[in-house]
């Protein structure tokens, strides 16, 4: 049973720049993974491209060197591993945590897949990655419906239905438009979503003008089968031939995991914590970046949460 001063779960971003403020802090620490590193990067689209500029992405003061202003995550995948080696981060990788208990001496049992730790601090910085949001219809469990896309390529030459308004479902009608797909989204309001990249913007409003790909406002999917959609309109039910559903309806924290390590949810699933200290309602029981949000997975992301290792970091110095 490994001892240890902080335990970090989750090697993304986040988590390693709670474990680089962990090892100048002089504390004993472990970062537990449960893919590879910056699991979450890893799985994003192959040809994504960060809206932040690089220097913002940046953790442990390491330059994050791009020659264009917003690096992609080739990039990124690369930064992070550097960093990651620079300080020589005691890592854990494919060791996936299981469950966490709080012992009479306030500490903490950290079960994983592969071993038992225990940890006078836990930190959370487990993200949203991990879980789709489903539509819940019809046909939603069959292969050709993906809620992870990758590369464009898969889909050259066929029919694919795009559902969702934000930065993944515009990118991904975009990248399979230009790869020969014939494409149409399916957008639930009134217009392309508030937080699509100000310079996708038009290039997605000018395909849609030229019909180059099709949409459906004010719609919804309401029904999948192997070689069909359908879709329900303001003006009645409407199907198409289908070779492939991208769901891009969004992730959320993995809410399940979160309780199972001890953390309280209010009734919008929100997770209670400090936002100064960033405990949450266990003393030494922490959260760091975008899980912070709950069901809001917009409101925090690398750019603006890499200061919570710096926050954790001082409440836990100021302890102990
Ligand atoms: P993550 O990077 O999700 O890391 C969480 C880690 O925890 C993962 O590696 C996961 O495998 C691991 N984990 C989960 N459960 C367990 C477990 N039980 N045991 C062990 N490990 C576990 N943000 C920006 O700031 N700028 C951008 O330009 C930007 N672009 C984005 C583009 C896309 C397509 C997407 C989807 C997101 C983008 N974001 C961006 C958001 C950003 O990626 C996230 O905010 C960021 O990944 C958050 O970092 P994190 O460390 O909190 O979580």
């Amino acid at each position: 049973n490994q001892h240890y001063d902080v335990l970090i779960i989750g090697a993304g971003p986040i988590g390693l720049a709670c474990g680089i403020e962990a090892q100048k802090a002089g504390k004993s620490y472990i970062i537990i993974e449960k893919g590879p590193l910056v699991n979450s990067l890893y799985h994003y689209p192959v040809f994504m491209t960060f809206f932040s500029t690089s220097q913002k992405l940046e953790i442990g003061e390491v330059p994050f060197v791009s020659i264009s202003n917003k690096p992609n995550r080739n990039e990124a995948l690369e930064y992070y591993r550097r960093v990651a080696e620079k300080f020589e981060l005691n890592i854990h990788l494919f060791e996936t945590v299981n469950s966490n208990k709080k012992l009479a001496d306030g500490s903490f049992e950290v079960n994983t897949s592969k071993a038992k730790y225990s940890a006078k601090n836990v930190i959370i910085a487990t993200g949203f990655y991990d879980v789709p949001v489903l539509m819940n219809i019809a046909g939603e469990a069959l292969p050709k419906v993906k809620h992870y896309y990758q590369d464009p390529h898969l889909y050259a030459f066929s029919k694919v239905l795009v559902v969702g308004a934000n930065n993944s479902a515009i990118d991904v009608a975009l990248e399979t438009y230009r790869k020969g797909a014939e494409v149409t989204l399916v957008i639930r309001g009134n217009e392309i979503g508030s937080y699509v990249k100000y310079w996708v913007r038009p290039d997605i409003e000018n395909r849609i003008k030229e019909g180059d790909i099709k949409v459906y406002y004010q719609s919804e999917l309401a029904a999948i089968s192997e070689t069909t959609v359908t879709i329900k309109t303001p003006e009645g039910k409407v199907e198409l031939a289908n070779d492939f559903v991208l769901a891009m309806t969004g992730y959320t924290p993995n809410f399940a995991l979160l309780k199972q390590l001890g953390v309280e949810l209010d009734t919008t699933n929100y997770p209670e914590h400090n936002p100064e200290t960033m405990e949450t309602n266990l003393q030494g029981l922490y959260l760091a970046g975008v899980v912070c949000g709950g069901v809001d997975t917009h409101k925090w992301f690398i750019e603006n949460s890499r200061v919570h290792a710096t926050q954790i970091m001082e409440h836990i110095l100021s302890k102990h």
